[in-house]
């Protein structure tokens, strides 16, 4: 005989479905008889199904409606948490890259909770257009002509050439057909866009005459996508844009840039590293560039297309603009981040994007040194804690083998199994810290610790967690 056979089983004496229904009328009253007798059922299964030793007593129908009651509540909480990214990677797409300046936050907190002007001309008492929030300012930033707006910078380039080139060829340098993570990728945008495709040059070099070549009556503008995620090195040769937009202009066809993370101001001045600038690209004879609010602009999520009025009033008469078009809460915030760079100088303390990317290593060095003790203190004996300069990155297709110099914990375990244990414990914790893994250690890069006590507030939790 076995011992198990003496063993009181819990499990096989629940109470039935319709029992603790009868006794759930708070539960049905808050979330509805559907939900709770779905939730009761799953949660049965889950005590069904544990191991005779965790369930060797009575359950009684109370503390089952209290399971239930803490499955309820638990999937009510959102699904977003406050994450605190010490990836080392400012503009993290998989982290919801920028955060949004307290101006444009309240901003956004105006126009979502009471009727607002998006698109009602006040003085006139009739339709207006919500691009009107935000051209004005664009315009004076970077002396364009007209701009408007839509999700994102993919949907700038779909609209653009869907607007300019559909059923016509757009020539592209093979060293442009890029993937910017994510499966965004160039040319298949193109195809969705229904334009054709005409691969020019080779992956290293491409030519003027490359271009001049290409063009013919079925030729519907030159583009110039800003190949921002990877550098190709050594033998290569490019075409300026200043060139190309001559090109252009001799055969009638608009030029298109796509700068990726758009870029305001002089990032060379900030000590930064150096992206290309939006009115630089104008200047230089680009009618359309397109670009990305939520890369270095430090705004929401969406995508800016600027140049000439005439070309931006035929984009904007797109059907497919009304499919691509942001909501009111874009255009608040997207309007105060704009408003922030006209003045420069505060720049800096107002835009978080940016504030991180020029926080300097002393400062943040400090940090680690002040954080290394209160991180070992709560690790195990095989886990070694140090602190070390490391590379922080803009993200976002930003130049990525551009390095800005930062500091870190790092953060070494006896072997990979305790490293990711410790990682998988980052991760549970109120605010999921999130770092990167380099060379078998653990990498904390601080640039972007913002609010120090919300990592050390917690790390008695991190200790429960990794014993
Ligand atoms: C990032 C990027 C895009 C895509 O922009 P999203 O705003 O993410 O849609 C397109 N082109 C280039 C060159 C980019 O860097």
């Amino acid at each position: 005989m076995t011992t198990e056979g003496k063993v009181f089983d819990g499990r096989r004496m629940l109470p039935s479905v319709d029992k603790v229904l009868r006794h759930s009328d708070m539960l049905i009253e808050r979330w509805g008889r559907k939900r709770v007798t779905e939730c009761l059922r799953t949660e049965l299964i889950k005590i069904r199904a544990l191991p005779i030793y965790d369930c060797r007593k009575k359950v009684t129908p109370d503390e089952i409606i209290k399971i239930v009651e803490n499955s309820l509540l638990k999937s009510d909480t959102s699904s977003f948490r406050r994450i605190i990214n010490l990836s080392g990677i400012v503009l993290h797409t998989n982290l919801g890259r920028a955060l949004l300046p307290k101006k444009a936050v309240e901003a956004v907190v105006g126009v979502a909770t009471c009727p607002t002007n998006l698109e009602y001309d006040l003085s006139l008492g009739e339709r207006g257009e919500r691009d009107h929030h935000v051209e004005p300012l664009i315009c004076e930033l970077t002396g364009v002509e007209a701009a408007t707006v839509v999700n994102n910078n993919a949907a700038a380039l779909l609209l653009v050439l869907n607007t300019l080139a559909d059923q016509s060829e757009v020539p592209v340098s093979r060293g442009e057909l890029v993937e910017i993570g994510g499966s965004f990728r160039i040319p298949d945008i193109m195809m969705r866009s229904g334009c054709k495709l005409v691969e020019i040059g080779t992956t290293n070099r491409t030519h003027l005459h490359d271009y001049e070549c290409s063009i013919n009556h079925r030729t519907a503008l030159l583009m110039k996508v800003h190949t921002c995620n990877f550098r190709v090195e050594g033998f290569t040769a490019t075409v300026e844009e200043s060139k190309l937009s001559v090109l252009a202009k001799q055969n009638g066809i608009p030029f298109v840039v796509d700068l990726g993370s758009g870029n305001l101001i002089d990032m060379d001045k900030l000590g930064l590293p150096v992206e290309p600038i939006v009115s630089k690209a104008i200047t230089d004879g680009a009618d359309i560039i397109t670009f990305s609010g939520d890369k270095l602009l430090g705004g929401p999520q969406c995508g800016i297309i600027a140049g000439r009025r005439d070309l931006i009033d035929h984009i904007r008469k797109n059907p497919l603009k009304r499919a691509l078009r942001p909501d009111k809460m874009i255009y608040a915030a997207l309007a105060e981040v704009l408003k922030l760079y006209r003045n420069p100088r505060e720049l800096e303390k107002e835009l978080p994007t940016l504030r991180s990317l020029k926080r300097s290593v002393l400062e943040i060095e400090a940090q680690a040194k002040r954080l290394v003790p209160q991180l070992s203190a709560v690790l195990p004996d095989d886990y070694s804690v140090g602190a070390d300069t490391c590379n922080s990155q803009i993200g976002s297709g930003a130049l990525p083998v551009e390095n800005i110099p930062s500091y870190g914990l790092v953060v070494s375990a006896v072997n990979d199994t305790r490293l990711r244990q410790l990682l998988g414990a980052f991760r549970q914790l109120p605010f999921p810290v999130v770092g990167r893994l380099n060379k078998g250690k653990l990498i904390l890069d601080l640039r972007c610790l913002d609010l120090e006590f919300q990592f050390s507030n917690q790390l008695s939790e991190l200790a429960a967690l990794i014993k």
